[in-house]
């Protein structure tokens, strides 16, 4: 596969732009190197680089192109937004319209807000929860990611007393000092922080079904309802961020799929259709505290823009019909299954977590239900993977903590070609 002039825009993209990329995970870094592939344009649940060569996408820009590239139901609402001039900076009736949609597909929104990423959502929902509170402390698992806010990039401590480290330069100690980690689904270990730090917490923060270090779910049916049991107990606040999951596996929440009700929800990716958008909302006397009506700061220019509103709304009417979600299952069990057959027959060791259409392939025998066990998941494997798939026109996050991502427009003609992919590249890695 001929990919230089991917090459000759990434030596360009370096002169300009640092890196070479707007965000590092599009480097090929964990993958060995390399210049990352330039994309052209994308149609369905494919896309073309810029030399010609057609990709099977499985990255789905990390999530929010639940409907393929270029959805004629979206992209009508994109040109309709642009034919009536793109920003006004006033309330407007398609982000009212919007906020119906959310509240009617996930009740427990009563009082919502829209930003711009799922960082921004985040952020603010934390900022809400310590302003309830009046407490700093945050606890978060271990190996989640919830954007790039300076107290989001506070590692793992190693144990449940133990304060947190930045995992970035540019965070202050007084920050990284606010932040507990405690593994997922470990739940004595959320008990074993909260009694040490209870009275100082402001809310726990998590992925109710992860999806940053590769798809995990709850262990058990009651996890997320100790986690919020044992958080309310201490006074503190409960987040979920859903900014992956929201819309991901039904139309709804993951919440719901556990039929439990956190206090806030942060949201993005796939309710804005492909458009950049974040949202956060939940409890209305919670929410209540939010400027104009209270105490609590957020604003944007950009919040509720009437294009990311409209494909926003577009998205979501194209899921409403629940039968997509259960093709989208029904295309990633036959990957699953296929990816483990000619696992097996090339004597890999791989273990599939799979949720619906979302699923990860870690290089391991062993069980992954915590970041620890994702960690341990072979990188070399991984990247041989990834290069075997690229070369055949299949492409998956250059990461071995991301997901894959079956999309409506997925088709069996695109999953039996994937695992004809997949055949040929575990057997070439076994000959290595
Ligand atoms: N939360 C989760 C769970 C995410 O996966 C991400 C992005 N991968 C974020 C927050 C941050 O969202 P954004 O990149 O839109 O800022």
């Amino acid at each position: 596969m001929d990919t230089t002039q991917s090459r000759l825009w990434h030596e360009r993209a370096e002169a300009v732009i640092l890196g070479g990329v707007n965000s590092p995970s599009r480097a090929f870094k964990a993958v060995g190197g390399g210049y990352p592939i330039v994309m052209a344009k994308g149609q369905g649940s494919h896309f073309i680089d810029v030399d010609g060569n057609d990709y099977i996408d499985y990255l789905a820009a990390y999530g929010p192109l639940i409907n393929g590239h270029a959805h004629p139901t979206v992209i009508q609402a994109l040109q309709e937004a642009a034919l009536d001039g793109i920003l006004y900076g006033t309330p407007t009736p398609s982000e009212v319209e919007f906020a119906e949609i959310l509240r009617t597909a996930i009740p427990d929104l009563e009082r919502i807000r829209f930003v711009n990423s799922g960082t921004e959502a985040v952020m603010t929902t934390i900022r809400v929860a310590r302003g309830v509170t009046e407490r700093n402390k945050l606890i978060k698992f271990e190996g989640c990611y919830h954007g790039h806010s300076d107290a989001m990039l506070v590692a793992a401590g190693s144990g449940p007393s133990s304060i947190g480290v930045p995992d970035s330069a540019g965070i202050p100690q007084s920050t990284a000092a606010d932040v507990i980690t405690v593994p997922f689904n470990d739940i004595s270990a959320l008990e074993k922080a909260l009694l040490i730090h209870g009275n100082e917490v402001a809310a726990v923060l998590v992925e109710p079904i992860v999806g940053n270090f590769g798809m995990v779910a709850p262990e058990s049916e009651t996890y997320l309802q100790s986690v919020i049991d044992l958080a309310h107990r201490s006074g503190a606040l409960v987040i979920f961020d859903e900014v992956i999951t929201a819309f991901r596996f039904h139309y709804g929440s993951a919440a719901e799929l556990y039929g439990v009700h956190p206090d806030l929800f942060a949201m993005g990716k796939i309710i804005g259709g492909g458009l950049p958008i974040g949202a956060y909302g939940g409890r209305r006397e919670i929410m209540e505290k939010v400027a104009p009506l209270g105490p609590v700061y957020q604003a944007g220019t950009m919040a509720g823009n009437p294009a990311s509103m409209k494909t926003g709304i577009a998205c979501l009417s194209v899921l409403r019909d629940n039968s997509v979600y259960e093709r989208m299952n029904r295309l990633g069990a036959k990957l699953e299954q296929g990816i483990l057959e000619s696992a097996q027959r090339a004597g890999l060791p791989v273990t599939i977590n799979r949720i619906g259409g979302a699923f990860t392939v870690y290089f391991t025998n062993q069980k992954v239900t915590q970041y620890q066990h994702a960690k341990a998941s072979d990188g070399k494997l991984f990247a041989a993977m990834f290069r075997g798939l690229l070369a055949r026109g299949v492409f998956i996050a250059p990461s071995k903590y991301e997901a894959w991502f079956v999309s409506t427009a997925h088709n069996d003609a695109d999953i039996e070609k994937t695992l004809a992919a997949v055949e040929d590249t575990f057997q070439e890695m076994k000959s290595h």
